[in-house]
């Protein structure tokens, strides 16, 4: 456990991330129905009333651009509070430090430090070709 955060911060990021992930199925499910496509339409009734973590799982393979962010930034948050359950919360995927706090104000579902995080994304998005 990162030993900056205290219970009271820890409460109120798990807190802004359930929030977040509420809004994202939300966004996810308007998404579907607006594309009016049979196949999503039965999706969208589908993960309408669940709130765990099989609402990403349904919905993997849509292949839509603004849904398959979301599902992204919805995975992200649902790892990330699995990994405040087990006590990993907040320490780098890759370097083992203590994430900074301010940058778990700002991104909550943080996995790397920014230097790390820097790093990936620049070897990252190298390999696939993509910008930002
Ligand atoms: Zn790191």
């Amino acid at each position: 456990m990162n030993r900056n955060l205290q219970n009271k911060q820890l409460e109120s990021l798990q807190t802004a991330m359930r929030a977040r992930q509420t809004q994202l199925r939300e966004e996810i499910r308007q998404a579907l129905v607006k594309s009016d496509s049979e196949h999503y339409l039965q999706i969208a009734d589908s993960v309408r009333e669940l709130e765990d973590e099989s609402f990403a799982d349904l919905i993997v393979d849509v292949g839509l651009a603004e849904i398959d962010r979301d599902l992204d930034e919805l995975r992200a948050i649902d790892a990330a509070l699995l990994r405040m359950a087990d006590g990993s919360y907040g320490i780098c995927a890759a370097c083992d430090r203590p994430i900074d706090v301010k940058r778990l104000n700002l991104t909550p579902q943080a996995l790397r430090c920014i230097d790390c995080q820097t790093i990936f994304e620049r070897t990252h998005f190298q390999k696939t070709g993509h910008t930002l």
